[in-house]
């Protein structure tokens, strides 16, 4: 069966990691953002040069219809999705629950939690027996955060997490009798460019004497455990989490 992958906000740090680690092993390949063109095609150029099908789509997670037309553009030019990373994600700048806007927080919900339901509801009607389709694989990027609660950070964030998680559960038993696993990664602090969306672009390296493994972890580290989660090694893995956290 050829091997189609969707990566959600594929154009930057885990997401991109992650589209490079799938050229290498022989995906098809949708990179999904929602506004940087020119970061979504240099992870276009590196995969294509590594011999992989690829097409960039831009479409915002959290939007039906955006989804619908993202899923169909796949469809007509690389095949039905096997594969579906739900790693499109935000975070509001820090600051406690007191202070927060009430469009602050749908913003992170909508991404983080509509976002992910949305995007699983359209592979499924691909993958599902169901409808015809035979089987695939959901990976969801959650964060320790869903078990830590980034208190005086952003509650509203872990929460989001925390409902990613349980969607998780939940999708992997209504699906684990179609051939269709669902598993979760939760990693910990991750170099990417995702900490400035909080106010904080060195967080990492600052916090880093509070990881046990004393170093934040690379957006590589997290790729390889989600192509594993993709993969048949991890054939009887469903409804799991792998944390990424250096011991967090
Ligand atoms: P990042 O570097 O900020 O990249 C985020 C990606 O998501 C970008 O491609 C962005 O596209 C896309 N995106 C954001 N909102 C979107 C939307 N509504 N629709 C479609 N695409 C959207 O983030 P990252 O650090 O790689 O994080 C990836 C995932 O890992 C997130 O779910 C995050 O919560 C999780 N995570 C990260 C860390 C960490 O330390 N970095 C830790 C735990 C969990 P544009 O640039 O085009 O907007």
């Amino acid at each position: 069966m050829d091997r189609v992958i969707v990566i959600t906000g594929g154009s930057r740090g885990i997401g991109a990691a992650t589209a490079v680690l799938a050229a290498k092993q022989g995906y098809r390949i949708c990179i999904n953002y929602q506004s940087d063109d020119t970061a979504a095609h240099q992870v276009l150029d590196e995969v294509r040069a590594l011999g992989a099908q690829a097409i960039a789509v831009r479409a915002d997670v959290s939007d039906e219809d955006e989804v619908i037309s993202l899923f169909s553009r796949v469809d007509l030019e690389l095949g039905p999705v096997t594969a579906l990373v739900n790693n499109a994600g935000t975070v509001g700048q820090k600051s406690r629950v007191d202070e927060m806007s009430q469009v602050r927080i749908m913003h992170t919900l909508k991404t983080n939690v509509l976002g992910p339901i949305l995007c699983a509801k359209h592979a499924v009607l691909r993958m599902s027996p169901r409808y015809g389709g035979q089987g695939g694989n959901i990976v969801n990027v959650s964060s320790v955060a869903a078990r830590l609660g980034s208190p005086s950070e952003y509650v509203d964030y872990a929460a989001s997490k925390g409902a990613l998680d349980t969607f998780t559960l939940g999708l992997s038993k209504e699906l684990a009798g179609e051939g269709i696993r669902v598993n979760a990664v939760r990693p910990g602090y991750i170099f990417t460019d995702f900490h400035a969306l909080s106010g904080d672009p060195g967080r990492v390296s600052k916090l880093e004497p509070l990881i046990p493994m004393g170093r934040g972890g690379r957006p590589e580290e997290v790729a390889e455990a989600i192509i594993w989660l993709l993969s048949d090694k991890a054939s009887y893995t469903t409804g799991t989490f792998l944390d990424l956290g250096g011991g967090r």
